[in-house]
């Protein structure tokens, strides 16, 4: 038997991580409060069937209606099995159900034929024809007492109103990774499986919250290693990047940019995707917060903060390559994040802080003189992103950053946004990089959408997905960045041709100074 048909919760105490639901069903079959129908709403693999089955179970156990169905009575075993008459399943994306409700509202009218109700299971519901909604609402008006509907879907939106107001409504949450990974863990534990946590953390990881899936790569796994559930094979399978390549991305990043620029644009050209090298970033650092290592705990939650605040832009971006390079110059810029070297953890701060601060004091010609942290962390992020700053501009931000009370955004010379700057390319290209230290994900937006500036208006073209960048420049973080350079009236507009422009492009825009034809060649 499949492992997930094998572990599908029996009792409302087994189903993980909807609570907030079975709390209420409890009480209702305990008081026996029954309304004649329920709508759980939800992502797939977060319970709805199975809380659907347990809520029938207990409504037709011979033990009588209870929250703890016995599981063993006839009526228990038989919709266990799938086979209760009385307890019907209908999967509405089959054949959207049109035939099954037409039989439904003949049948509905005879008695059930060996329990208490008639339940009606309908999976998928939003996928019902119009025509099924409508035979499905006569029978909500008037329905028998005998008859309990559960209508389990992923999308309520597309259930008619009619329908919807006559049911009692549930929301089901997405399973964190975390209660994928417990349930992952008690399934090993109770098949006997010798497994490593990092693999159980990739299954659930890739999942994404469907505990279904998450079982059958188990097994998957499981079966090729013949009772074992080992990472090597988890990421085989799943055709994951290794750790090792990851480290050594960020390792180079943190080394040599223009490097960590050419290895990316060679994992991309050998068909590792971006944000395949994104979530793997996230749970070796994920990893590290637990272990202490390859990154002390401390550093490793910053770490974990900074790529959270990329999820964002990640999932949507149609450019992931854009925003893997923007997110590692930011890793990169951190200054008090710690780099794995020889097995032991050196903070970067130490390791390239005196670098860095010779690197200024040179450019500014004057001591390296520090005694304020943040400043110095300040510069050294400014260092750090712009490989080649120009001294003047460096003692122009450190001249603003004397005064407390001046921020960098006022310090940017107002010109810059105004009506002379929409014929001064490098006023606002100044602006876009002073951006890129602000906020990074905008500053990629920006590079995305060709930013140009027309007077108040600030025009951004993308070759799609308007709503999703329009929804990004609202956010408040990015509001409050703009707000800091004056204030845009900000215009997006579609822009059809360049949508396949190729990564390498992409980066040479982004990095015009990094060495790519070479990595062309290789
Ligand atoms: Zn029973």
């Amino acid at each position: 038997m499949a492992l997930y048909r094998k572990y599908r919760p029996q009792t409302f105490e087994e189903v993980v991580g909807q609570s907030h639901v079975t709390e209420i069903l409890t009480k209702a079959l305990d008081n026996q409060m029954i309304s004649h129908a329920y709508l759980f709403a939800g992502p797939k693999g977060s319970g709805k069937t199975s809380c659907a089955r347990i809520f029938a179970k207990g409504l037709n156990c011979e033990t009588g209606i209870t929250s703890k169905p016995c599981n063993e009575c006839e009526s228990c075993r038989l919709i266990n099995e799938g086979h209760s008459l009385d307890v019907i399943e209908i999967d509405a994306a089959s054949n959207r159900g049109v035939d099954e409700i037409r039989e439904l509202r003949e049948r509905v009218k005879y008695r059930p034929a060996q329990s208490r109700y008639k339940v009606y299971i309908i999976d998928e519901a939003h996928m019902l024809t119009r025509e099924a909604f409508n035979a499905l609402l006569k029978t909500l008006e008037e329905p028998p007492e005998y008859v309990v509907f559960v209508l389990a879907t992923t999308d309520p939106q597309k259930i008619p109103p009619t329908v919807l107001s006559r049911c009692q409504r549930f929301r089901f949450k997405k399973l964190t990774s975390d209660e994928v990974f417990q349930i992952l863990e008690n399934v090993c534990r109770s098949e006997g499986f010798s497994y490593q946590q990092e693999a159980l953390e990739l299954i659930a990881e890739v999942s994404d919250g469907a505990v279904r899936d998450a079982l059958n790569l188990l097994e998957q796994i499981s079966v090729v290693d013949e009772g074992k559930v080992s990472i090597k094979t988890a990421r085989f399978l799943l055709n994951v990047v290794e750790d090792e390549v990851i480290l050594d991305l960020l390792k180079t990043a943190f080394e040599d940019m223009d490097k960590a620029v050419e290895r990316l644009a060679q994992l991309m050209e050998s068909g590792v995707e971006a944000m395949e090298l994104f979530r793997t970033m996230k749970s070796l650092v994920r990893r590290s917060v637990f272990k202490n290592k390859p990154w002390p705990r401390d550093v490793a939650l910053e770490m974990f903060k900074m790529l959270e605040s990329y999820n964002f832009i990640m999932e949507r971006t149609e450019f992931p390559a854009v925003a893997m390079v923007a997110l590692l110059s930011e890793l990169r810029s951190e200054a008090d994040l710690g780099i794995p070297k020889g097995g032991e953890s050196v903070p970067l701060s130490q390791k390239n802080a005196d670098k860095e601060k010779t690197a200024v004091a040179e450019k500014l010609q004057e001591p390296a003189a520090e005694t304020k942290k943040g400043k110095k962390d300040s510069n050294q992020k400014r260092e750090a992103l712009t490989d080649d700053v120009e001294a003047e501009t460096v003692k122009e931000e450190k001249e603003s950053e004397s005064d407390e009370q001046v921020t960098d955004a006022a310090a940017t010379p107002v010109t810059a946004v105004g009506e002379d700057s929409s014929q001064d390319a490098t006023g606002l290209e100044s602006w876009i990089e002073n951006v890129r230290s602000e906020y990074v994900p905008l500053y990629v937006v920006l590079r995305e959408g060709k930013a140009r500036i027309e007077g108040e208006r600030l025009i951004l073209s993308f070759p799609g997905l308007l709503h999703m960048y329009r929804r990004f420049m609202e956010l408040p973080q990015v509001q409050k960045v703009l707000h800091n350079y004056g204030h845009f009236k900000v215009e997006l507009q579609t822009e059809a041709e360049e949508k396949d422009e190729s990564v390498l492009e992409i980066f040479k825009q982004v990095f015009p100074e990094a060495q790519i034809e070479e990595v062309k060649n290789n």
